[in-house]
């Protein structure tokens, strides 16, 4: 088998799921991958021992490395808590035979932040637990201390054999940490990726109309606000209110899917004639409402009459048939001295007005 291959595989194996269906499986993952960096980490230790004539020591090391070879097993046959609880007992029961045996120097006591670490970044159903672990492990190292730190450890080992546990241990509690912050960060930052995709998307489905596309009332009503309290520093807009003529007619002839579909015809030539800086939304059933924030009324008529001639060329095909419409088009410029709410209501009246003079124009 090729090395990458290899590799996916014991990944695959590594990362198999927990027993109970119901629970992330990331703990036990980091466990399983602590459980065998710690066995690695236990047989380099007894290469050492073996090196430096401690027969006793490698001995030690062999039965750690068995003890923990069977929690890795476990972890495949236990809930995820439980196979933290026994990696724990586990880790404590080593750490304290190790400080009894090599002394304080070697620095074996500092796994227990790897312990400490581990409980903050699993999740317990009460957060007390985590305090009571902590404030475990700190009176465990403590004790440790004041029992191990001016004995004689049991194994005879010379400076040099000392100082290369002491690189040893570094290194795996650093790369135990490391494990621990980069599985579990890992994780927090996908969710937060999530949830700003997430955020984005509901932003958009708040401010969009579902059947048109177009922006909904509550955006163009936004839009117009923001634009009304600049108009207060002499910046003026129009606004166009549009209404589809005898829509219910086409309704009540071709049915409500064709209105539907006429709907969205009309709102694709909005979002393609409306110019960049422009804005159209759906005011409300077959209301439109076009906003034109750095345009004068005459500017904004031509557009607009643009607008209506193209809608007046379409053709909508229900069944064997196609049909045409009209639209009528009610424009005012902001007005100034009123705000925005009279600005609304001239052109709500300009349209009626269209709608009187017999549709398919714009009133300005
Ligand atoms: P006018 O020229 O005076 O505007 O006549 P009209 O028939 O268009 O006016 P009216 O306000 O009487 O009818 C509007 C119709 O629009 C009634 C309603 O059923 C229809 N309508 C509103 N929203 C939708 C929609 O989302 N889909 C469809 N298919 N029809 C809608
Ligand atoms: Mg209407
Ligand atoms: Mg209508």
């Amino acid at each position: 088998m090729s090395i990458p291959g290899f590799l996916k595989k014991a990944a695959g194996f590594i990362g198999k799921d927990t027993m109970a269906e119901n629970e992330s499986k990331k703990l036990v993952v980091v466990i399983r991958i602590l459980v065998l960096s710690i066995i690695f980490y236990f047989l380099i230790n007894m290469i050492l021992c073996s090196a430096a004539l401690s027969v006793s020591g490698a001995l030690l090391y062999i039965v750690f490395a068995i003890i923990f070879s069977c929690i890795f097993v476990m972890s495949y046959q236990y809930r995820s808590m439980t196979v933290l609880w026994i990696f724990s007992i586990g880790m404590i029961s080593w750490i304290c035979i190790m400080v009894r045996a090599m002394g304080w120097n070697v620095g074996v006591q500092h796994f227990i932040m790897v312990l400490l670490v581990l409980c903050f970044f699993s999740s317990y159903k009460h957060y007390a637990v985590k305090v009571i672990v902590a404030v475990f492990l700190c009176a465990f190292r403590m004790l440790l201390f004041f029992i191990y730190h001016s004995g004689t450890p049991e194994l005879e080992i010379t400076s040099m054999v000392e100082n290369s546990f002491q690189s040893i241990n570094t290194i795996t509690i650093f790369w135990c940490i490391s494990v621990i912050a980069f599985v579990f960060s890992n994780d927090t930052q996908k969710l937060e990726g999530k949830l700003v995709e997430y955020n984005n998307r509901l932003k958009i489905q708040a401010n969009t109309d579902i059947l048109t596309g177009l922006y909904n009332r509550r955006k163009a009503m936004e839009f117009l606000e923001e634009l009304s309290r600049k108009a207060s520093s002499g910046i003026g807009f129009s606004l166009c209110i549009c209404d589809i003529d005898f829509f219910k007619k086409v309704n009540d002839q071709y049915g409500h899917d064709i209105g539907d579909e006429v709907l969205i015809k009309i709102s694709e030539i909005f979002q393609k004639e409306i110019q960049k800086g422009n804005f159209a939304a759906r005011w409300g059933g077959e209301e439109f409402l076009l906003i034109f924030p750095s345009n004068n009324g005459d500017e904004a008529y031509v557009e607009i009459e643009e607008i209506r001639r193209k809608i007046k060329n379409l053709r909508v095909q229900a069944g064997d048939t196609s049909f045409g419409i009209t639209m009528t088009f009610g424009l005012a410029e902001y007005d100034f001295s009123n705000g925005l709410k009279a600005t609304i209501k001239e052109a709500d009246e300009k349209l009626y007005n269209g709608k009187e003079q017999g549709r398919d124009r714009i009133i300005f």
